[in-house]
């Protein structure tokens, strides 16, 4: 039996090691910089190391490294030992303030976007204070953003930090305007994380899944998830086994690893956190990944992150659960119980409604990637339009602020923000639409767009960003009004009715909804390319919140195109290979054996009319397929006289994923047709009951 209080947090240098390692001054002022993003007081940071470095060799380890999260979307690492030479050919175990505070990896082979040339190789990694340090396999990590050496971000996690202070600054001075000093309100996200197990044998014999994460062919099993007999199902004794150790390990982390069961798919499954503030939330999350592929490989299987990892059943996302609280504890989209509290909830749910109408196609580009194109606008997950789902209780009192009519039962003549009481909203009643991309679910946002694979730094950075926006827009009008309950009045009616047009409480799996959202003028970006070409238009928000450069977002915008492109190029010469050097040669054998026995048959002087049959559908199927491979292998060819990164990423998406999808069309029609025993590599049913 483990001790789960005892091992919790146990690898992790958190605030109760802290007090109990530091000086009670050093202390006070870390604590400082780490609850309001205070800046660093250097004079501690060799105090602060060299604590600990001896705290983290008591752990065992003998390395720290600057850990840091590049463009790549993963972490990255570069282990550098404690030791020191002293006299006498000996050595010392030294770690200096400086070592902790400033890391300078060399940096020219991770994506820049152009930002960085080769000969300026240098980036910085500096020393994130709000999320804790923790010892991993013989290495003490510390948590770090990445910059160049001019002072550009290079990472994801910089841009993070800078849109949780915008919108605590904005936020603050909301909640001035309601009489309430606020020295710091944070973002709080738990992220809802669902991921694939198939057995590591079956997953070893497919380059599809080896080289990009998804099965690239595949005809589905005879069964599926139509009985929807998995969806919290029990857990299989080899699952349960994973997942107890993958507990076991996050607790010892410090993460809240809370929630775990059986997800729609077949071998899809499901692990929830408690929320925490959003950049350790983003930390932890990347370790969740990490330790689940670690931890289902000592089981014998792999953990697969990717959005869509098989064709005809559903994709995994990662549901950003989002609010906002302040340093005192309130959680600003948890509606009031008195009518001063009311009129600053409605305040800032009219705020976020209108940064997600005003933002709606930066929140479409937060979640854009190739294996996110699989999933949205599918029949598991929400289409690519962004609105957001209020539920009937809430809709009634925005329906009435706008006609600035009365809520029935209330009795007054005219909605005062000031005096109506809100309904007390329980889980239950808010959260039943599950089809929406973006859902008030009580006292927070769920963000259901983002894929399975997705670092949520971004998708927050962003979300962050709009709502840090709006808010400033309202301080700015509300700080200067006369009369601030009229002012206050007025905005909100009128900020709901020119948003409102992003309200959809209906089914948002149901295709009218598409048809109803065109005519709202929501827009709808389909693919990552479409998606991606609209960063532009967002150069003016992430400026004035200080949040990115225009250069700065321009480069990511660069950089994720180049990342698309590359994708599906590594998909496609993945299909070629596989289907010539695997599924034609495999097909070929079978032919033989079946001509060897139609021949047979005819020398007895049996009818071999079935034999024929079945040879003459295989080969038109096989040379079917090798003419969809030369017209896949032209598109791939074709690629390189492509110039520009936008026009290589749209190129990539008009022109080599058709011819993708119509070779797997073929291919898995020839996989239905071929005998078990001769197809390369398992097949669904393998891979999705295999475990
Ligand atoms: P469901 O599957 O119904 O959406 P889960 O319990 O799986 O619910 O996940 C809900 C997630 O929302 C959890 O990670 C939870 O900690 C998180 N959450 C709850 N309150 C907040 C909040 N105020 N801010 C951010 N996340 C929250
Ligand atoms: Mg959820």
């Amino acid at each position: 039996m483990i001790n789960v209080p005892e091992i919790f947090g146990e690898n992790v240098f958190n605030e109760n090691v802290m007090r109990e390692k530091l000086p009670k001054e050093v202390f006070k002022k870390l604590m400082k910089t780490i609850e309001l993003g205070a800046s660093l007081d250097v004079s501690i940071a060799n105090v602060v190391a060299n604590a600990m470095k001896d705290w983290a060799v008591d752990k065992g380890a003998t390395h720290y490294t600057h850990w840091f999260q590049p463009m790549t979307g993963v972490t990255a690492e570069k282990h550098d030992s404690f030791i020191s030479p002293t006299a006498g050919g000996n050595v010392i175990m030294s770690f200096s303030g400086k070592e902790l505070i400033q890391g300078e990896p060399d940096a020219s082979s991770f994506p820049s976007g152009g930002l960085r040339a080769t000969f300026e190789a240098r980036g910085y990694t500096a020393w994130d204070p709000s999320s804790y340090a923790f010892v991993k396999d013989g290495t003490l990590y510390i948590p770090t953003a990445f910059c160049s050496y001019t002072g550009e971000v290079l990472d994801k996690k910089t841009p993070l930090l800078r849109s949780m202070d915008a919108i605590s600054k904005q936020a603050c001075r909301i909640l001035k305007l309601f009489g309430k000093n606020v020295e710091r309100v944070t973002t709080t996200v738990g992220p809802e994380q669902e991921y694939f197990l198939v057995d590591k044998k079956y997953y070893d014999q497919r380059k599809d899944l080896i080289f990009t994460g998804r099965t690239l062919f595949g005809a589905m099993s005879p069964k599926g998830q139509e009985m929807d007999d998995h969806y919290f199902g029990t857990i299989k004794p080899r699952v349960a086994a994973f997942m107890a150790d993958l507990d076991e390990e996050l607790w010892k982390y410090g993460i809240l690893a809370k929630t775990k069961h059986n997800e729609v798919a077949p071998a899809q499954h499901e692990i929830a956190p408690i929320f925490s503030t959003t950049n350790t939330a983003t930390d932890n999350n990347q370790l969740v990944m990490d330790v689940a592929k670690k931890v289902a490989l000592q089981h014998g299987m792999v953990c697969l992150l990717h959005e869509k990892p098989f064709d005809g059943v559903n994709g995994s996302g990662k549901h950003n659960n989002w609010s906002m609280s302040t340093n005192q504890g309130e959680n600003l989209l948890n509606p009031g119980n008195d009518p001063k509290e009311n009129a600053q909830f409605m305040l800032i749910l009219t705020a976020v409604i209108s940064a997600v109408d005003k933002y709606a196609k930066l929140m479409r580009i937060s979640v854009a990637s190739a294996g996110n194109d699989h999933r949205l606008g599918a029949n598991e997950a929400p289409p690519a339009i962004v609105s957001v789902f209020l539920g009937d209780e809430l809709q009634s009192i925005v329906d009435d602020i706008i006609a600035g009519t009365h809520t029935a039962g209330t009795g007054s003549a005219k909605i005062q923000l000031g005096v109506t009481t809100l309904p007390v909203f329980s889980k239950d009643n808010t959260d039943r639409n599950r089809t929406s991309p973006f859902a008030f679910t009580g006292n927070r946002f769920e963000f259901r767009m983002p894929g399975s694979s997705q670092n949520i730094a971004c998708i927050n950075m962003m979300l962050n960003t709009a709502v840090a926006d709006v808010f400033k827009r309202y301080a700015d009008e509300l700080e200067g009004a006369e009369d601030f309950d009229a002012a206050l009045n007025a905005l909100v009616k009128r900020e709901l009715t020119a948003h409102q047009r992003v309200i959809f409480n209906g089914n948002g799996y149901d295709d009218s909804w598409v048809a109803e959202a065109e005519k709202r003028g929501l827009p709808n970006l389909k693919s990552t390319p479409e998606a991606l070409a609209c960063y532009d238009e967002f150069v003016d928000v992430f400026e004035g919140t200080g949040v990115l450069s225009e250069t700065e977002l321009l480069s990511r915008k660069e950089i994720l195109l180049e990342e698309y492109a590359k994708l599906i190029k590594i998909e496609s010469r993945t299909m070629v290979d596989m289907a010539k050097k695997d599924i034609l040669p495999a097909v070929g054998s079978y032919t033989k054996e079946l001509s060897e026995i139609a021949c047979n048959k005819k020398q007895l002087g049996l009818d071999a009319a079935l034999e024929i049959k079945e040879l003459e559908k295989l080969s038109a199927l096989a040379s079917d397929t090798y003419d969809k491979i030369e017209v896949l292998s032209a598109a791939i060819a074709g690629a390189a006289a492509v110039e520009g990164v936008q026009e290589a990423a749209d190129y990539q998406h008009d022109t080599v994923i058709p011819a993708m999808e119509q070779l797997r069309t073929v291919a898995d029609e020839l996989e239905v047709n071929t005998a078990a025993k001769y197809w390369p590599f398992p097949a669904y049913d393998k891979l999705l009951f295999g475990v």
